[in-house]
Order: C-alpha cells, then sequence, then structure tokens
C-alpha cells in the first residue's frame, strides 16, 4: 500500500529544463512503433483463439473516427464530414467486424471494461448508438453488475442534457468531456467553442443520470493561453468538481498534423509560459485536493483511480489508467490496438483499407507485435514505473521468476545518473521514482525500454512535458 507522501509530485524546473525530450508515453510496451505488417490476421486469431484458455475477462474499445468539425490542435485518427452514407457505411462494416470478432472469444468470457473513443463516439446519434450496443450486448457477454466499467468519450457540443441520459440508458458509467480550455480566445484560435454553462449543465445532467466518474481532458500550450487565462480556466474546472482529469500538453507539429497548419504559431504561449501553466496547474490542482496519478492524470482522493494506485490495482492503458484487473483487450474500429495475451493487434488505420477487408469477409489487422520473454519483463517494470512509481525487487522477482537485479544490472547502472539528479532512488528494496521525478516518468522508462535507444525519437514521439 502507497502512503499518501508517495503521491506527492514536485515541479523541479532546472530538472525538466535538463530532460526536456521525446518520449513514449507508454501506454503498451513495446510501443506502437514496434508493429509490423509480418504480423497477420492469422496470427491474432491464433492469439485471440489460445487466449481462451486463461478465461480472463474481456475488455471492448469501439473507435467512431468521425467528427462534425475539425479542431485545429488535433492529432486523433478521424474524420470530419457530415456524409451520413459515409457512416452508414462505416458502421455496416463494424456491426460485420464484431461478429467476427465475437466468434474468436469463449462466450463464457464476459466483458467487463467497455470504451468509445474516437473521434467523436457522441457523433452517432442516439439509434446508431442504440444499435451498436445491442449488437455488442449480441455478439459477447456483458458483465452488468455494478463494477462494470463502461466509458465514452462526449464532445459537449453534440450532447443534450437528454442524450446523457440515453448514454446512461445504455449501459455507460463513467464519461469523459472534452473541456480543453474555457478562455474564448483560445477557443477560437483552435476552432473549438463550448461554454462553461454548457459544460456544467452536462455535468449536471451526468451527475442526475447516476454516472460514476466524470472525466475532463484540458490541453496546455494552446495559443494565447497565459498563466492568468489558465487559472481562469482551472476555476471553473475545480468548481465543477469533475472526479478526472488529464492535462495533456499540446506539441505543435504542422508538417505531420495538417489541421494544425490553422494554428499561427506566433500565438503559441512561449515555452517558458507553458512551463509556468504546467507548474501552476500542478500547484492548483494540489491545492484544490486532486491527487497526481500520473502521466497527466488527476484525480479526486476518493476516486477508485487512487483507491487502485493505493492497491496495487491499477493499469496503463491506452486509455491512460485503468482500475480494472487485467483483460483481454479486444480493438474494434479502424485503426483500433487490441492487446490479446502477449500480442498486441492494430487494425488498418485507414477506412478505405478498413472497410475493404471487412467487405472481403477479412479480420482488418494490418499489423501487430507478438511479445517475447524479455519484451514481458520490461512490459512490467514500465507498468510498475507508470501505476506506482517504483519497483521492489522482491515482489517483481515472485511474479516473474526472475532476478530483477541480474537481469536488469545494465538498466541500474543506467538510472545512476538519474539517481544522481534527484530522479529516483535505488535501495536494496527496489527502484523508487522521487516526487519530482514523477514529472519525467517517461524518461525512467525509458531506461528500460530496449528498442529506444538505438533508434532517434525525431517527432515520433511527444515531448515529455
Ligand atoms: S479533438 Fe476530438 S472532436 Fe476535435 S477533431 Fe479531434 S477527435 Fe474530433
Amino acid at each position: 500500500m502507497k502512503g499518501q507522501n508517495a503521491d506527492k509530485v514536485c515541479f523541479d524546473e532546472d530538472l525538466i529544463r535538463r530532460y526536456d525530450g521525446r518520449g513514449p508515453r507508454y501506454t503498451s510496451y513495446p510501443t506502437a512503433l514496434q508493429f509490423d505488417a509480418a504480423f497477420t490476421a492469422d496470427d491474432y486469431r491464433e492469439a485471440a483463439l489460445a487466449s481462451n484458455e486463461s478465461g480472463l475477462p474481456l475488455s471492448l474499445y469501439v473507435h467512431v473516427p468521425f467528427c462534425h468539425s475539425l479542431c485545429y490542435y488535433c492529432g486523433c485518427n478521424k474524420i470530419v464530414t457530415r456524409n451520413q452514407t459515409r457512416v452508414n457505411r462505416y458502421l455496416d462494416n463494424l456491426h460485420a467486424e464484431i461478429d467476427m470478432q465475437a466468434q474468436l472469444f469463449a462466450n463464457e468470457r464476459m466483458v467487463e471494461q467497455l470504451h468509445f473513443g474516437g473521434g467523436t463516439p457522441t457523433y452517432l446519434n442516439e439509434l446508431q448508438l442504440d444499435a451498436l450496443m445491442k449488437k455488442l450486448r449480441s455478439a459477447f457477454s456483458f458483465d452488468e453488475s455494478d463494477t462494470h466499467e463502461f466509458s465514452i468519450e462526449v464532445d459537449p457540443r453534440t450532447v443534450s442534457r437528454r442524450s446523457i441520459a440515453a448514454l446512461s440508458d445504455l449501459g455507460f458509467n463513467r464519461l469523459s468531456l472534452g473541456v480543453q480550455d474555457f478562455d474564448e480566445d483560445v477557443q477560437k484560435a483552435v476552432n473549438r467553442i463550448q461554454t462553461a454553462a454548457e459544460v456544467q449543465s452536462l455535468v449536471a445532467a451526468s451527475r442526475d443520470a447516476g454516472f460514476k466518474s466524470i472525466s475532463f481532458d484540458l490541453i496546455y500550450g494552446l495559443p494565447h493561453q497565459s498563466v492568468s487565462s489558465f487559472d481562469n480556466t482551472l476555476n471553473t474546472v475545480i468548481a465543477m468538481r469533475p472526479d478526472r482529469l488529464a492535462v495533456y500538453n499540446y506539441a505543435h507539429l504542422p508538417e505531420r498534423f495538417k489541421g494544425q497548419r490553422m494554428i499561427d504559431a506566433a500565438d503559441l504561449p512561449l515555452p517558458q509560459t507553458k512551463l509556468d501553466v504546467l507548474h501552476h496547474t500542478i500547484d492548483k490542482l494540489d491545492a484544490a485536493g486532486y491527487v497526481y496519478i500520473g502521466m497527466d492524470h488527476f484525480a479526486l482522493p476518493d476516486d477508485d483511480l487512487v483507491k487502485a494506485r493505493h492497491a496495487h490495482t491499477l493499469q496503463r492503458n491506452f486509455q491512460g489508467y485503468s482500475t480494472h484487473r487485467a483483460c483481454d483487450l479486444i480493438g474494434l474500429g479502424v485503426s483500433s490496438i487490441g492487446n490479446i495475451g502477449r500480442t498486441y493487434a492494430q487494425s488498418a488505420v485507414t477506412t478505405m483499407e478498413y472497410e475493404a477487408l471487412i467487405e472481403k469477409g477479412r479480420l482488418p489487422i494490418a499489423r501487430g507485435v507478438a511479445l517475447d520473454d524479455d519484451d514481458v519483463l520490461r512490459a512490467a517494470a514500465i507498468q510498475q514505473l507508470m501505476c506506482y512509481d517504483e519497483i521492489i525487487f522482491v515482489d517483481f522477482d515472485k511474479c516473474h521468476a526472475t532476478e530483477f537485479t541480474d537481469y536488469f544490472a545494465a538498466e541500474l547502472d543506467r538510472l545512476s545518473p538519474l539517481a544522481a539528479d534527484g530522479l529516483v532512488t535505488i535501495d536494496d528494496v527496489g527502484v523508487h521514482v522521487t516526487a519530482k521525478g514523477r514529472l519525467l516518468l517517461r524518461n525512467i522508462a525509458m531506461v528500460f525500454d530496449r528498442y529506444i535507444s538505438s533508434e532517434p525519437h525525431g517527432e515520433r514521439y511527444s515531448k515529455a512535458i
């Protein structure tokens, strides 16, 4: 069990500047850069059938790629369209994929987790969402008990109080609202206008509908932001008291994301302002009672994420963090990623390829990776750091039938300079991330990544801060 002191985070500007580089967010290990077309749909099928031996519960991720309009900062896989014919064709193929995938998994395996992401899942109207949930429920066995975790990403501009209640009726019990920033100038500059009053009304509707957890996404580093403008946003956010907050760093990569060319680089905050905004955000959320979970995520002390962190049942996954025990994850929809047994598999990343494969009756798997024994150990070490800020040698050895200090002797050496800088401490018990190391978790985790040292990091990863 972790004490409250272990939840503390300390902003050390000097260290952050020195370690300011690019690195993976480790929502998976190996990261998606290691996925390869040599991993085929046949490999996926074999892994899926073999996974039934484990009897693990299932988690479903459903990708809805459509959006009504373009937010200029966006780096997601999305399609901005109003063309319902296109949407209907995608949904037909998604339903067909659900049938194909469900045939691979034993019926008694319960779906304990479900996440709708995008794009904008609430782009779909109530009838389309209802049909999709019916399809999923008929294809898989859903855990309808109180412990299931069914979440959906909500664009506040696409829902009403009534549609929030409808989402609850469909079985969703967690939602995350894309807020980003309440400042009008910032909203205009990124083409995403939504008032605080609208969001407040949806929060109230979500509470009335019995949603267990409400999460907000915020972004710092957007055009026109300053410490004082973001402070106003934080005041509004804190007054609404979301259970969870994710505060992401905007990465301006206009060569890679066309929409970002609509943002005038001259309007972006200077690097020092960005650091000041982050520092202020951490202090302010701490003072407001939020606990820093890790990697941009905060939660109220009575939220399940904090409880899971203290009870060592937290999981790092593609949605950030989750409280659920290990599941096999099935990705459904274009570009979705599944994690079955010791494999990761990603579907085709364009709707054209995705639909062509399904219309030929084939699983839409385009690439993936099968983990070897070394990957599994490194993934476990990185998961420990990302979720609990420490690796306890004796626990690791027991769990993985290995000698951590022998197996990772070279990595422990490579951690020495980070220890000298105060990011970690290393003793006979384990590796412990310090309060100031918590903001540089990915730099620490990168020491255990065997793929990273040989590669230039370029723009393939976002910046640590
Ligand atoms: S931020 Fe969300 S709503 Fe905006 S374009 Fe990206 S996926 Fe669509």
